[in-house]
């Protein structure tokens, strides 16, 4: 079906990059134009979680091995009391690596250069500082490219939360503060601490920590709930003083990174619902486009990956009508389902008193009375594979 099947791609990003290398292999002509200049994916700096339902779209899109030598292999995500700092239980995903479920911690910038590579080898020709404006779906979607107005038979919106094609189909969005904020910070590491994932929790914060890059470098993520905040985005500079108050009542080892953190970015958590509509005529959204998620399963971009395979079957499968309505009746049971889930982390992370103690207890005692079942809770998100599932 893909056969010299022109598309054009908005936008950058884990999704646009993976759909664009998806469909150029499989024989159709791929503009794709980023909003951002060339070197802004470096630049934007931070750590992502890709689990084993990513990584088999990167292993089928022939990326696994490149990805392997980006990312570290993620051992063990171990909660604890983020203010005495002990270990609540610590789920250990050895287990899971041995049966070839793989969990790695990528730097943003490298997954994306990564993606970014992929598609160029594939054929995809590759615009920056290009930010395409949406005017329009129909037989031919409409838009405009760095001012340019172009017509497309098919124009797919991979641009993020604030996508420009999500209002085109589904008018304007109205996300609201969900009463978080978080910080993110990057910090040189010590290559010896071990490759795992440390989530301290504390009464109305929580802070999330791994290793990147080999070790050198530490993603460090700061969630607090907060009454107002007012701008949507991820690059509000803050002074890292604003953060180490906010957690000086955390253990040492959390005041201690936060010592090094030297220019943190402070964003507002919004909710967004998922766009009731994915697709018009000749115009698709995928990734946070289409459905933005909360931080807290670290599912974003594994969604991204996800959509930007099931949407390249399906548009190789069938003719664009079908394929676009059968790519949004997948997915949409499997985003909802994981957004649900990353919203429950989001009050459970922050428990307070009573709750607080009753929910760590039984976490512990889970963890020693059956140590994997924590994460079996979790095998429908994990074991799915898109690249076989469909
Ligand atoms: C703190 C934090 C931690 C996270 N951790 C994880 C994690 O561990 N694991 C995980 O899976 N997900 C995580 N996520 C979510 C993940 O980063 C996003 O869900 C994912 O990047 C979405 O991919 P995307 O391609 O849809 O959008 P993006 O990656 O945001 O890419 C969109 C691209 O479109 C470009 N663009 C925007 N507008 C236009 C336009 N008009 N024209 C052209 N280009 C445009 C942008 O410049 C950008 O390059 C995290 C998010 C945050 C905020």
């Amino acid at each position: 079906m893909l056969i010299g099947q022109r598309v054009l791609v908005a936008g950058g990003g884990v999704a646009g990059y993976a759909v664009a290398r998806a469909l150029a292999l499989r024989g159709a002509s791929v503009e794709l134009a980023e909003a951002g200049a060339a070197d802004a994916a470096a630049a934007a700096g931070g750590g992502l979680q890709i689990t084993p339902n990513g990584m088999r779209v990167l292993d089928a899109l022939g990326l696994g091995e490149a990805a392997r030598d980006q990312g570290l292999a993620s051992q063990a995500v171990v909660l604890r009391d983020g203010l005495l700092g002990g270990v609540i239980t610590r789920l250990d995903l050895g287990p899971h690596r041995a049966e070839g479920l793989e969990y790695r911690l990528f730097h943003r910038a490298d997954l994306v250069a990564l993606l970014a590579e992929g598609a160029r080898e594939a054929g995809v020709k590759i615009r920056t500082g290009a930010p395409v404006e949406v005017l329009s779906d129909g037989a031919e979607a409409r838009a405009r490219v760095a001012g340019d107005e172009v017509s497309t038979p098919l124009l797919l919106c991979a641009d993020g939360f604030h996508s420009s094609g999500r209002p085109v189909l589904n008018g304007p969005a109205d996300p609201f503060f969900t009463g978080q904020v978080a910080w993110r910070a990057v910090i040189p590491a010590d290559r010896a601490v071990p490759s795992e994932v440390q989530a301290y929790l504390g009464p109305g914060q929580h802070l999330i920590t791994y290793p990147l890059r080999g070790g050198d470098l530490r993603n460090i993520v700061a969630v607090e709930d907060r009454r107002n905040w007012a701008a949507e985005g991820w690059n509000h500079v803050d002074a890292p003083q604003n953060l180490r108050d906010a957690f000086s009542g955390f253990c040492p080892e959390v005041r201690a990174l936060l010592e090094q953190v030297e220019s943190p970015r402070l964003w507002g958590l919004f909710r967004h619902e998922i766009a009731a509509r994915w697709h018009g005529q000749g115009l698709a959204l995928l990734g946070d486009a289409a459905h933005p998620t909360l931080p807290f399963m670290a599912q974003g971009a594994n969604m991204a990956l996800e959509d930007a395979w099931v949407l390249a079957d399906c548009l190789d499968a069938m003719p664009q009508p079908e394929a676009l309505a059968a790519y949004q009746a997948l997915r949409l049971p499997r985003v909802r389902r994981a957004i649900a889930a990353a919203n429950a982390n989001a009050r459970n992370y922050h428990l307070r008193g009573f709750a607080r103690y009753g929910a760590h207890k039984v976490l512990k005692i889970g963890g020693w009375l059956a140590p994997g079942a924590a994460l079996k809770r979790f095998d429908w998100l994990y074991r799915h594979d898109v690249t076989k599932a469909q």
